[in-house]
């Protein structure tokens, strides 16, 4: 989840004297790097996934599955038996929020060959075996976005009571600090984005009201007047980090051939997000209850919301140099690329100062203005031996604001001294139950790169429309009934009309013209007349690359299911489990998800991601090419 620095941590007050030092360095950091590797090209392309777990523990008896927070131990061996050992280890390890967490990417990144893409999935599979082989008995290891009763009494082993009081990191009700991972990089994060907010964070997610549901649904807190008044009827109410935090996801890292190129990629992939977000939900139930909506988003988005009154414009600015319209943790705010310059149609807040600085460096305007936008950030941490750096050796001021501005696209420029190029990774998938469909989503987000660079294929439309985009993804059932803005002409260079700089064609045409609303089926299967469909162009694609056969068995039946998915034939993961919970016979169609209802579901969960069932519903017909079987618990049921 970003730069983790060893240390004593300093109290939000600390941290705040120290916040233009940080922002000063980190500038200079950006722009030692910037001055080093700007020209750098003929880098390959290199790509990785991220896949975030969660630890948990089947109580067969009693009918319960709770989060175990053994994520730090279990991390612990995975990197000695790993990574330390041997340096071609296949697997890295690295903590994550929850201490019920713990993230797995591949040991070395991917290469450009069409046959790494057949590897993918053998390797998320050994991730998933060597991490559920040091599991103790009745505990596995689980790719689900949200854990349905996250923050209901009881959800982790060892169970421990929230403590809600001040000088605590969450001062939660539901969360208890025991529940975020131990290094002090996340309890300090936690406390200090709700320091600088001035109270806690606030998250309402509207409830889904089936037939029994009281209407309206009113929680009470009579002992605590904050969540009163922050809790919205008719939603369900979290108040920490780690309701939003301690959900996991899908992340893809590439490495572009130069830094245009990557610039080139972010703006692309960015109409792309709530395409793919929608298309991957995974995360229905919260609390305890289940909601409206089935992405992860908005949630973690208000999780980490750092922004005081004043800036949220609330107050009148006093004590705050800016208003800022959204939450560190959102979608992004401009391109980069000159193609995307003339739709950067959202208002950007920058801090003038680092703009007018970037510009002096010789940095041109999209790229500086990018920079101070992330710049009106605050650090949120700050270790006490990591305030004053070497600029020229070191990024770690430059990555603290990078790192805490947790947006849909990340543009990465290298780390100093490295022989990394620039990056740039798509962040707002929504992890899957097994490792065929996560690899079917790395794989298809991957081709989709390989297809925009040689078909040079422009999806651009106005940010301010991907904004409206990525509220729509996240309803409940975005993929089947939601519309999206899409560009209808998505090959630059066409006709004999005049080509601009960017390779795209001038009619004079209205911008208004350029996109329309589409459904999520006709932007990936496409529709005649209207729209081609990315799987035809990938398809098309892949006619025209040599391929084994092997391979190109294995990405057909990723782009099936990507197919199936968008077109409705199979279910995303968060409709699969409302229907799972909507047929238990437990449930009172009231929105409750009991402790029993929350075990049928991840026994059901674990018993598909190890194969111990089917679920054509889900996956469509089993047509596996190899067994595994890596679970340590005996079929629960
Ligand atoms: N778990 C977060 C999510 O679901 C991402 C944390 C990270 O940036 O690694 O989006
Ligand atoms: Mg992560």
């Amino acid at each position: 989840m970003g730069l983790l620095s060893q240390g004593s941590p300093l109290s939000w007050e600390e941290t705040k004297r120290h916040a233009d030092h940080v922002r000063r360095h980190g500038i200079l950091q950006f722009l030692h790097i910037y001055h080093a590797v700007k020209d750098r090209h003929k880098d390959v392309l290199k790509w990785g996934d991220e896949v975030e777990y969660m630890l948990v523990s089947f109580d067969h008896e009693n009918k319960k599955v709770q989060l175990v927070l053994s994520g730090e131990e279990v991390l612990e061996t995975l990197q000695e038996k790993g990574e330390r050992t041997n340096p071609n280890h296949p697997t890295l390890w690295r903590p994550e929020y929850g201490s019920y967490m713990i993230e797995g990417t591949p040991g070395q990144p991917y290469g450009g060959t069409m046959s790494e893409f057949n590897t993918v999935e053998d390797n998320m599979r050994k991730r998933r075996k060597e991490a559920t082989s040091l599991l103790k008995e009745n505990q596995a290891l689980c790719t689900i976005t949200s854990f349905p009763r996250l923050g209901c009494p009881g959800f982790t082993l060892p169970e421990f009571k929230p403590n809600p009081v001040e000088g605590g990191a969450s001062k939660s009700l539901f969360f208890p600090d025991e529940a975020i991972n131990r290094h002090p990089r996340f309890s300090t994060l936690t406390r200090n984005i709700r320091h600088r907010r001035g109270e806690k964070v606030v998250i309402n997610v509207p409830i889904f009201k089936d037939k029994n549901t009281p209407s309206p649904f009113i929680e009470t807190f009579p002992e605590d007047d904050e969540a009163g008044k922050a809790s919205k009827p008719d939603h369900i109410y979290m108040d920490a980090m780690g309701f939003g935090m301690g959900n996991c996801c899908l992340q893809v890292t590439f490495q572009a051939c130069s830094i245009s190129e990557a610039r080139y990629l972010y703006d692309q992939l960015a109409t792309i997000c709530p395409i793919v977000m929608a298309l991957s939900a995974a995360s229905p139930f919260y609390r305890g209850y289940v909601s409206d909506i089935d992405c992860r988003w908005g949630v973690i988005s208000a999780s980490v919301d750092d922004r005081t009154r004043e800036e949220r414009g609330l107050e009148p600015l006093k004590n705050n140099n800016y208003r800022i319209s959204k939450s560190r943790y959102d979608s992004i705010d401009s391109y980069l690329s000159e193609c995307g310059e003339k739709y950067n149609d959202i208002d950007l807040t920058i801090d003038k100062e680092i703009y007018e600085q970037l510009l002096k460096e010789g940095i041109d305007h999209l790229l500086a203005q990018h920079v101070a936008h992330l710049f009106i950030r605050d650090p949120l941490t700050l270790f006490e031996e990591k305030i004053h750096l070497d600029d020229a050796n070191e990024s770690d001021h430059f990555e603290n604001i990078q790192s805490t501005n947790w947006q849909t696209m990340r543009f990465k420029p290298p780390p100093p001294n490295s022989d990394i190029g620039w990056r740039v990774e798509f962040r707002p998938m929504e992890v899957q139950l097994t490792d065929f469909e996560n690899s079917a989503y790395v794989v298809f987000v991957v081709l989709l790169t390989r297809v925009i660079l040689s078909y040079k294929l422009d999806f651009l439309i106005p940010l301010s429309k991907v904004d409206e985009n990525m509220k729509v993804a996240q309803k409940r059932d975005a993929v089947l009934q939601g519309m999206f803005y899409f560009r209808k002409d998505i090959c630059k260079a066409g006709g004999n009309a005049v080509v601009d700089g960017c390779g795209r064609t001038q009619h004079g045409a209205e911008p208004a013209a350029e996109y329309t609303l589409m459904s999520i089926d006709t932007i990936i299967n496409g529709k005649e007349g209207v729209f081609p469909g990315l799987i035809p162009i990938l398809n098309s694609y892949l006619e025209n690359m040599e391929v084994d056969v092997d391979t190109r068995c294995s990405i057909l039946n990723y782009l099936k299911l990507i197919k199936k998915r968008a077109s409705g034939e199979l279910m995303t993961v968060a409709r699969w489990m409302r229907e799972f919970i909507a047929n238990h016979p437990d449930y009172k169609q009231d929105s409750v998800i009991t402790d029993q209802m929350n075990y049928s579901l991840i026994s059901k969960c674990n018993e598909i991601a190890n194969e111990l069932c089917e679920c054509p519903e889900l996956l469509g017909p089993a047509f596996r090419k190899v067994k595994y079987s890596g679970s340590k618990t005996d079929s629960p049921n």
